[in-house]
């Protein structure tokens, strides 16, 4: 299911769980992660999400159902409000360093709450802080 010019539901969506539940697997994946990964790929170029539909075996990057073996226990993963990021045309330190520059647009306009450090992806999710300023976690 085509999501918009640029992303693909099956990309935010485990194979297996895609094939059992199809289109309505768009409930298990929150919209801010569609919208974020938008804004990211006019931003900064191409991104790479899950990968099977293309044909390569990456599945969890989006949404992440309970038994997953990927990920700690409490992952925002496991809500669907949670999206690894994988950029082709820029480095990720570039895009951090980018996204620490604008905390407004990043925290404020796409909604961003939480980004992960010391990962080759962007980790980017949605849990509530109270905190002006984007966190930038160790998992
Ligand atoms: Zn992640």
């Amino acid at each position: 299911m085509k999501l918009n010019k640029y992303f693909d539901l099956r990309e935010f969506i485990p194979k297996d769980i895609y094939e059992i539940n199809g289109e309505d697997s768009i409930n298990l994946i929150d919209k801010r992660c569609i919208y974020a990964a938008y804004a990211f790929r006019i931003e900064f170029g191409t991104i790479s999400i899950n990968d099977w539909l293309y044909g390569g075996d990456v599945n969890f990057r989006g949404y992440r159902p309970e038994n997953c073996p990927i990920g700690v226990k409490r992952s925002m993963h496991k809500k669907g409000q949670a999206v690894d990021l994988v950029f082709l045309d820029t480095s990720i330190e570039s895009v951090k360093r980018a996204v620490q520059r604008d905390n407004y647009y990043w925290r404020y306009v796409v909604g961003i709450t939480r980004i992960e450090l010391g990962t080759p992806h962007l980790h980017i999710d949605f849990k509530e802080t109270n905190n002006d300023e984007i966190e930038w976690f160790h998992p």
